[in-house]
């Protein structure tokens, strides 16, 4: 440690910062970590935890509508926000509380307040001076808002959690993740709910298919999509409603415009001019494939290198970290191929590997096995929803590249076939894999006909 405090100063509490902060604390380091805001970052308060809670509550609608095919009954179903974000708040404190007691269990010095570097080995927190051998800057990301007149009176996800009631009538606005996610959160809890986004089709770099498909489900469902368009101005009226103008002239009328417009690095007051730090041509932090600043003694990990901002990778880089600093035998480079993701719109979206299009751009000469099945539940339930079940596979080398699926809890089943892209499983080793007989899932081992080559 050579005369510094400590080890190492983590400046973040979230995914990734704890993780390496608990991380190098058990392999003996001496770790603080500083927190400005809330524990557990992003994730735990305004992101994964309490999205995929509100998710679950939007999924009673179709639960609910569900249950007479199987001979329920029910009363006429009536939605209290305030009970469930109430209940979520409740649940997200709770969470705080146990990373708060992981980090001390661990022996990480948790420092509240908003840390700012004073030279590539001093952090300044509430007027503290700490000096670190190494400093880990993991302090993620902010919502971005167009700007455009009126900003003012849209929300973007930090704010979605804590309306104090739901909107009778929401705009939504984005093509990503946040975007979908919510506009089904919005559309299943009784919303009128309309998304907007500026391009031909949302979800860019998913799977063509599985971005038709999305869009034809979330379609029947009776979400409002529409495509190139976007807010230009957004007035208020004297009844308290919101008046948007689109690009294309009209005027739409609301209770909520929610901007789910992009993310952008948390550097803001960090004093990286103090250091050597620099920062890429989008504006994140700039970090060599071992996480390594341009300041030899500083590090950064999460969404504030921008790489692929999800809390599974931050947690990968936050210990790769860890082990890079206290345990190099342990320490192994980060693969970034085959990382699964889940988009919890509903129907819920989850892949691994590469699309169809990726595939094609990468030379490989394919065979597509698709399939569209209406769940057996659905059959009694007597709702026209089709899954997606898609294999994309190297014609050459039978290997799968990638692997797609649209349909309920989607994220469930990838999981266990990322093990297997990982593994470099091939088509034949798919379907000599016994299916679980009656699920959804067995349909990946099952899909038998080439559908198209490309
Ligand atoms: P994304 O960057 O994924 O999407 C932003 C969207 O906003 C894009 O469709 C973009 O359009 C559009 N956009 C950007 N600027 C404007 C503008 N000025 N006017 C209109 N539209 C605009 O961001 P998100 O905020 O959805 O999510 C951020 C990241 O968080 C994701 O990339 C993901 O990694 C992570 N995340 C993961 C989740 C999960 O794992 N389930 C859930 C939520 C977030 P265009 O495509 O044209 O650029």
């Amino acid at each position: 440690m050579m005369g510094y405090d400590l080890d190492l100063f983590v400046i973040g509490a979230g995914s990734g910062g704890v993780r390496a902060a608990r991380f190098a604390a058990g392999f003996g380091a001496k770790v603080a970590v500083a927190e400005s805001r809330y524990l557990g970052g992003t994730c735990v308060n305004v992101g994964c935890v309490p999205k995929k809670l509100l998710v679950y509550a939007a999924r009673f609608r179709d639960d609910f509508a569900d249950a007479a095919g199987f001979g329920w009954r029910l009363g006429e179903a009536e939605f209290d926000w305030e009970s469930l974000i109430a209940n979520k708040d409740k649940e997200i404190h709770r969470l705080n509380g146990i990373y708060r007691q992981l980090l001390n269990d661990s022996g990480v010095t948790v420092v509240d307040g908003h840390a700012r570097l004073l030279d590539a080995h001093t952090v300044e927190v509430a007027g503290h001076r700490y000096t670190a051998e190494h400093i880990l800057i993991a302090t993620g990301g902010w919502p971005v808002l167009p700007d455009i007149p009126g900003k003012e009176y849209a929300i973007s996800s930090n704010e979605a959690f804590f309306l104090p009631e739901l909107p009778r009538r929401v705009l939504v606005v984005g093509g990503g993740y946040i975007a979908v996610e919510f506009a089904s959160i919005f559309h299943g809890l009784g919303a009128e709910t309309r998304l907007l986004y500026r391009r031909d089709l949302f979800l860019k770099g998913f799977d063509l298919g599985v971005r038709e498909h999305v869009r034809d489900e979330l379609g029947k469902r009776g979400l409002a999509l529409e495509f190139k368009v976007e807010i230009r101005q957004i007035a208020k009226q004297a009844d308290g409603s919101l008046l948007a103008t689109l690009s294309d002239g009209r005027q739409l009328e609301t209770d909520c415009v929610f901007f789910a417009t992009g993310r952008k690095p948390m550097i803001e007051g960090l004093g990286l001019e103090h250091t050597e730090v620099r920062l890429d041509d989008q504006g994140y932090i700039e970090v060599d494939a071992d996480f390594r600043t341009a300041e030899p003694s500083i590090f950064a990990i999460g969404d504030v290198i921008g790489r692929v901002q999800l809390t599974p990778m931050a947690l990968a880089e936050g210990m790769a970290v860890a082990r890079q600093l206290y345990r190099p035998e342990q320490y192994q480079r980060l693969d970034y191929e085959h990382i699964p993701t889940a988009v919890f719109c509903l129907p819920n979206i989850a892949t691994v590997g590469l699309s169809e299009q990726e595939a094609k751009a990468r030379g490989h000469r394919l065979h597509l096995y698709e399939a569209r099945l209406r769940p057996m539940k659905m059959t009694l339930a007597g709702r026209d929803e089709r899954m997606l079940f898609k294999l994309v596979v190297d014609a050459d080398s039978d290997r799968v590249l990638g692997c797609h699926l649209v349909g309920p809890d989607a994220g469930e089943i990838i999981q266990g076939m990322a093990i297997a892209l990982r593994m470099g499983a091939t088509k034949a080793q798919f379907d000599r894999t016994i299916g679980i007989h009656p699920t959804a899932a067995e349909e990946f081992v099952t899909l038998r006909t080439v559908s198209r080559e490309a």
